[in-house]
């Protein structure tokens, strides 16, 4: 709790702490954590924004490649990548950082390091637009569901501030299993879970449809973010939100400034800083 500046809220107080719109029958919790430090950002701005600092600090952002190979000739990186009018570009560099998502491991072993990470497929979905559904007309902030439950080990949405969708996710339980299947297809289970979920926690929910359900990929079982190798790599569910600011301690430690003692048992040699820990 004092990690995440958070209180406890007692199931008589759902209503009054979280949403008007809770099932007033609700017996599943017996208390909810709720978190002062909750916020929201959309990727894309987002994205877009540390494009611009970067164009505007000198560099050069390439539209649409794609990077098909990396090795080192002594102290040198060698990447070869290819663009969208087919054409191959060879760039020798000093520095190389792997930040590929789910394709790091393919990239990282080719310069001969092997990080043990695997990609998990997660699902996602998006409703219709809604009424904003938190406290004092806000949009509803993110909710989560940490039982193990039907093969998946959490459930959770959040209400957009710009359009009232929810957009809510489930994370499986049995990490490895789905993660090489088509991304396209969206299980039957991950629909049977979330409706169940948050009709259960939002009754009102039972006649919104779904807008769109789509999938991506968690990078597991832990960070790997590693300034000597190059790599800042297993991003997990919070890896949006962590990414932002691990690349800014990435950006310091590179030019010698102070990073916090924790920074460095990120490293492939590190512990990973487990989740374990904050527990
Ligand atoms: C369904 C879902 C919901 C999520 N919800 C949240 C959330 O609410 N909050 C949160 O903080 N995080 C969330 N995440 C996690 C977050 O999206 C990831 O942790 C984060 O995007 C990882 O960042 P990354 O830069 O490591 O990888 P990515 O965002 O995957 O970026 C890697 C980039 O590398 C590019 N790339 C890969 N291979 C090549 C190649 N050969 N050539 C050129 N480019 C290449 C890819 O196209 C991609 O753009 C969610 C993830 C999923 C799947």
């Amino acid at each position: 709790m004092s990690w995440s500046d958070a209180y406890i809220v007692e199931p008589k107080d759902f209503a009054k702490e979280i949403s008007s719109f809770i099932n007033p029958s609700l017996t599943l919790y017996k208390a909810a954590q709720v978190t002062r430090d909750c916020w929201q950002a959309t990727p894309g701005r987002v994205i877009d924004l540390i494009r611009r600092m970067g164009i505007e600090h000198g560099g050069k952002v390439w539209e649409d490649c794609q990077l098909v190979d990396v090795h080192k000739n002594g102290k040198k990186y060698i990447a070869l990548a290819i663009d969208h009018e087919k054409n191959y570009i060879e760039f020798h560099c000093d520095l190389f950082i792997n930040a590929l998502g789910s394709e790091c491991e393919i990239f990282s072993k080719k310069l001969g390091i092997e990080t043990g990470l695997y990609p998990v497929r997660h699902q996602a979905f998006i409703t219709r637009r809604l009424p904003m559904m938190g406290i004092n007309g806000e949009p509803l902030s993110m909710v989560i569901d940490r039982r193990r439950y039907k093969g998946f080990s959490a459930v959770y949405g959040q209400q957009l501030g710009e359009t009232g969708q929810i957009i809510g996710c489930a994370s499986p339980a049995i990490d490895a299993m789905e993660s090489d299947k088509n991304v396209k297809i969206n299980s039957k289970d991950f629909l049977e879970i979330v409706s169940e979920v948050f009709v259960e926690w939002f009754p009102g929910l039972s006649s919104v449809g779904f807008q769109a359900v789509w999938a991506g990929y968690y990078i597991e079982p832990r960070m790997v973010i590693d300034t000597e190798l190059g790599l800042f790599n297993g991003l997990r569910g919070q890896g949006f939100m962590l990414g932002q600011y691990l690349a800014r301690l990435y950006a310091d430690q590179l030019l010698g400034r102070q990073v916090p003692g924790y920074f460095n048992r990120l490293r492939l040699s590190g512990d990973g800083l487990p989740e374990k820990a904050f527990k």
